[in-house]
């Protein structure tokens, strides 16, 4: 059998977070009853004028500079034709030959490797309506179509076919959710149809240059999918080539239940989209002024705050990538940090106690009850030698839902550590007589059984007594 390697490029669709509709001023909110959200401009009517909305080309902007692209200075709308019933103008606006912006990438990183994928285009388009199939009591005979969805602002972000295998492409689908719902100008909600993403994928013989012949699978709205639907298309094609056939130009679509893509159309009947400039709509042309208006409010992005972190904070590499995941996420580490005045320790508590917390509970950080100063509180007492880091998980989950300070919490509820020699000194004493075997044990050369016996202090002190005068007290007990 020969070697093959795939080659995938991608199609991003984003919607744009804005109030309104790219075109008219109807709102976007997702959820409200079918057909409640429109207006001649996005059902289609005859007569009526699309007007381009300023903040759905500002964010495209914004999304265009953080990919590193160059905005073109005049990008051009066009029509592209097509019947379907979700489709009541009978043609879609989206830029074709003149996009919004060229080139950029994105670096991603799979299996330890670092790699760029190139983008080759961001353009704007607006979105169909939905055609409902299903949940109504005539589905069997009758197909909705709701058009709230129609006239949605969307960018499309369309890579090159540089990535080789799917977990490139999960990755990349990934680094590229994160970055939109970083800079604000999409939520990146996957289960709402505000993020999917089409693949292109062929394979070639390990060593070809030429390109094979693609599949389109289309439609894909998890990073789990998208991974599973091309794992399971590489394989396909190569059964196919090494069966002495041949793979055929189509699309296709994933079907969840089955784990399997399936043939929708062969390109055969591909449509022929009669694309031209959209007369209604000037050339859209954007200044360097505005450009630079766009990245001056650019928030810092992913990576450079990542390198940010370990160099102003001094923390891991590691725990900078898991901290920068998410804007708030990282916002809530700088606060604590900064409180703290211990960097190490708020990322160790928000990795560990909040992050689980979190996850736990199906929680996102805008839920997150727990404010900074108050993490930050606890590390500063165990900091202080107040509390030990076994009692401060305790205090921690204590503190999570109820508001509490654990100022408040350690003093109501007199778990601050005991440091009083003579009270640790007595369940020494204790432990030692107790303990009759381990401390034969230890004197006969046996050191391990010392740190059983620390354990046993600490258990006798309800965990409360400070670990390092434990430690002191018994070796004392134990040497004299
Ligand atoms: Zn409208």
């Amino acid at each position: 059998m020969n070697e093959y390697e795939a080659v995938i490029g991608l199609e991003v669709h984003a919607q744009l977070r804005t109030r309104t509709k790219i075109f008219c001023g109807c709102s976007t909110e997702f959820g409200a009853p079918p057909n409640s959200q429109v207006c001649p401009v996005c059902l289609g009517l005859p007569g009526a004028l699309p007007v381009l909305n300023r903040q759905a080309v500002d964010y495209a902007i914004k999304a265009a500079l953080a990919c590193g692209c160059r905005v073109e200075p005049t990008s051009i709308f066009a029509r592209k034709n097509y019947f379907y019933p979700d489709l009541p103008k009978g043609y879609q606006i989206s830029q074709y030959e003149r996009p919004l912006a060229l080139g950029g990438g994105l670096d991603i990183t799979t299996g330890g490797l670092r790699k760029r994928v190139g983008l080759t285009r961001i353009h704007m388009e607006e979105d169909a309506g939905k055609s409902l199939h299903e949940g109504f009591a005539d589905s069997d005979r009758r197909t909705y179509v709701d058009f709230n969805r129609s006239g949605v602002p969307l960018i499309e972000i369309v890579s090159e076919p540089d990535m080789r295998s799917a977990a490139e492409a999960a990755e990349f689908f990934s680094r590229l959710r994160d970055i939109l719902v970083w800079l604000g100008v999409s939520d990146g909600n996957m289960e709402e149809g505000s993020l999917r993403c089409d693949a292109n994928v062929s394979i070639r013989p390990v060593g070809q240059v030429t390109l094979g012949t693609k599949a389109e699978v289309k439609n894909v709205n998890s990073f789990r999918y998208l991974e599973k639907a091309l794992e399971y298309e590489i394989a396909r094609q190569i059964d196919v080539l090494e069966g002495g056939g041949r793979v055929v130009q189509e699309t296709r679509l994933w079907d969840t239940s089955s784990g399997r893509t399936f043939s929708r159309r062969s390109k055969g009947e591909a449509h022929d989209y009669r694309y031209f400039p959209e007369p209604d709509l000037p050339p859209l042309v954007i200044a360097e002024a505005r450009v630079e208006r766009v990245r001056a409010t650019m928030p810092e992005l992913p990576e450079a705050r990542c390198r940010r972190f370990t160099v102003e904070y001094g923390i891991p590499e590691y725990d900078a990538g898991v901290l920068t995941q998410s804007a708030p996420l990282a916002d809530y580490f700088e606060a604590v940090a900064r409180a703290a005045r211990n960097p190490k320790a708020a990322s160790n508590w928000i990795m560990g106690e909040l992050l689980r917390t979190i996850n736990e509970r199906g929680q996102t950080m805008a839920d997150v009850p727990l404010t900074p100063a108050a993490l930050a509180g606890l590390i500063a007492l165990i900091d202080a030698g107040t509390i030990s880091s076994s009692i401060a998980k305790g205090v921690f989950a204590k503190m999570y839902d109820s508001g509490r300070s654990a100022d408040a919490i350690v003093q109501e509820e007199g778990l601050a550590q005991i440091g009083d020699e003579g009270a640790v000194s007595a369940i020494v004493a204790e432990v030692v007589k107790a303990n009759a075997d381990a401390v034969a044990q230890y004197h006969a050369g046996k050191r391990q059984t010392f740190g059983f016996l620390v354990g046993q202090v600490m258990k006798g002190s309800g965990g409360k007594a400070n670990p390092t005068l434990a430690s002191d007290l018994l070796k004392r007990a134990l040497d004299a």
